[in-house]
């Protein structure tokens, strides 16, 4: 169950204390792109979400990984934000983080993924051992494969809400 406990849980990638990160010697930044920075049926990010990913590029190497094996979104979305990107992640697996952290040479410690989901972004980060920062997805809207996991997801959740770890919509840091 440990695996699925992200370190942090905040409503959305506007919540999260970068700031904090920083002081914690994060250097790099791998956010999930479906639902954590796009919604489903958008094609770009929204200007808000480009103007932050754009203030913390300044601080942070940022990294897009996406189980998503859709080029031309992937493309169009990281062309936007202006970073780099690693599609058909297979989140929970390890092969993007080892990607990441080899390319740009960074420590575990240095690193943090930010997602959506438990089955993917959280449980991946927490086995590959760097910071993990779950965010509620942007939209009910979900992906078909989405779906599946959210099944799973849930019975998880309910079953760390009744260990009083980890509730919807309780954040924490
Ligand atoms: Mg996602």
């Amino acid at each position: 169950m440990n695996k699925f406990i992200p370190k942090i849980y905040k409503k959305s990638i506007f919540d999260i204390d970068y700031k904090q990160l920083k002081k914690k010697n994060i250097k790099c930044l791998m956010f999930d792109l479906d639902n954590t920075l796009l919604e489903i049926d958008e094609i770009i990010p929204k200007k808000e979400i480009c103007n932050l990913i754009s203030k913390i590029k300044k601080d942070f190497k940022v990294v897009i990984i996406s189980n998503n094996t859709s080029n031309k979104r992937l493309t169009n979305a990281a062309n936007e934000l202006g970073v780099d990107f690693i599609k058909f992640a297979l989140k929970p697996s390890g092969k993007a983080f080892r990607i990441v952290q080899k390319k740009y040479n960074f420590e575990k410690d240095e690193m943090c993924i930010i997602g959506d989901q438990l089955m993917t972004d959280i449980k991946g980060g927490n086995k590959y051992n760097v910071l993990t920062i779950l965010v509620d997805p942007l939209s009910e809207k979900e992906l078909k494969v989405t779906g599946i996991n959210r099944f799973f997801e849930g019975r998880i959740i309910k079953k760390l809400a009744k260990k009083k770890i980890l509730k919807r919509g309780e954040y924490y840091e």
